[in-house]
């Protein structure tokens, strides 16, 4: 039975193989293994790329979220226990970051169509102590809306995206003050390890998230904060340099993967994800369907049963972690409860090709379809 696996990094990375080994040989061979110019290249990329001010290399995507709170704690701008709205059906990273910087998490549903934040829950949730928004790019799609726009600006939000999955999607960093990217290896720019980026116009929150970074330290044995260690690696710097020339080329494939299953499959149990109107907000970091009456765990079966891996992102959301029992069991998310339990991620990367797709698109077709 030919087999459809949901994601294989050696087979994504193959084309780069030269490039990538050059790349750590140049690193190798420096001399320099922290920071440097190979971090410097990267910095400057993102910031054209982005078409924003500046950009700090870090070492994860966790990390660049928790750096950018902690930064505009140390302006002032944040202090410890103010609130931060963010959507539910998250990765527990988000959540993480705000509660290891001394905030409050205030988890809200997200909208039930675009399965990212909306204005209509913001405001829902606000109260004096809301100071901060994160906009989670969830899948590749911008979170981002005129209501929400609004609120911000009429309540002075401070806004941190979260594009750990949106890299290369229209706007990012630009609708918010300060954007988080990750370069996790499953990501649409993944490195070969871990590795993150701050992306934002503000000049003192990148002097700021830079030193916090690097043990609070603006010059040399001089520690203006009580910072952290959270630098980015210069061999996975060198190794994204090895690859990015293809991101767009790549997120394009993605957009051409997603169509094509929106077009193909045609199951009344499967609902497919909603096209945003401006297709270039969208990077399809993942593809996700929504499936019918507790029938979830049968269609994986189904699709497992004829070769097709799948996953999803994510089955148990954060307030519902053993972590988070404590903390934030009072919120009530039933949107966020019912996506968890009807979402499935197809496969949607370059191991999965267009005739794969074609192929996945009839099997999900018969899920169920007696008759066929
Ligand atoms: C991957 C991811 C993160 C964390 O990035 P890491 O580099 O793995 O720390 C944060 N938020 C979201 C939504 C993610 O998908």
């Amino acid at each position: 039975m030919k087999r459809y696996p949901f994601l294989d990094l050696a087979t994504v990375n193959a084309p780069y193989m030269d490039a990538l080994r050059e790349a750590a040989d140049r690193v190798l061979c420096s001399g320099r293994y922290i920071g440097g110019s190979e971090v410097e290249a990267l910095e400057r990329w993102l910031c054209s790329y982005a078409g924003i001010g500046y950009a700090v290399g870090v070492s994860t995507g966790l990390d660049a979220l928790r750096l950018i709170l902690e930064g505009y704690k140390v302006l002032g701008r944040l202090s410890e226990g103010d609130e931060v709205i963010v959507p539910g059906n998250t990765y527990v990273a988000s959540v993480l970051a705000i509660s290891q910087a001394g905030l409050r998490p205030v988890l809200v549903d997200p909208d039930e169509t675009t399965m990212n934040l909306s204005g209509a829950s913001i405001r829902n949730a606000l109260t004096e102590k809301t100071k901060a928004v994160m906009p989670v790019h969830l899948y590749g799609r911008v979170a981002w809306d005129e209501e929400t726009s609004t609120l911000v600006r009429e309540h002075g939000l401070i806004v941190v995206e979260d594009a750990a999955q949106a890299i290369g999607a229209e706007g990012i960093g630009r609708v918010g003050d300060a954007a988080a990217i990750s370069f996790y290896p499953t990501k649409n720019l993944g490195a070969l390890g871990d590795g993150g980026a701050i992306v934002t116009d503000d000049c003192e929150l990148a002097k700021a998230v830079r030193a916090l970074a690097n043990y609070g330290s603006d010059r040399r044995y001089h520690n203006i904060y009580k910072g952290f260690n959270c630098r980015l690696d210069p061999i996975q710097a060198a190794l994204i340099m090895a690859k990015n020339h293809d991101l767009d080329l790549a997120n394009g494939r993605r957009r051409e993967r997603a169509k094509l299953y929106s077009t193909l499959i045609d199951n009344a149990l499967i609902r497919t994800p909603e096209m945003p109107a401006d297709e270039l907000s969208h990077v399809w970091h993942q593809y996700v369907v929504r499936v019918a009456d507790a029938l979830r765990d049968e269609f994986r079966q189904f699709l497992l049963d004829n070769g097709v891996e799948t996953d999803i992102h994510y089955a148990v959301p954060p307030h519902r972690q053993p972590c988070y029992y404590n903390e934030l069991s009072e919120f009530r998310l039933p949107t966020t409860e019912r996506l968890a339990d009807e979402i499935v991620s197809l496969p949607i990367s370059d191991c999965t090709s267009l005739s794969d797709i074609a192929e996945i698109c009839d099997i999900i077709n018969r899920f169920r379809q007696s008759g066929l």
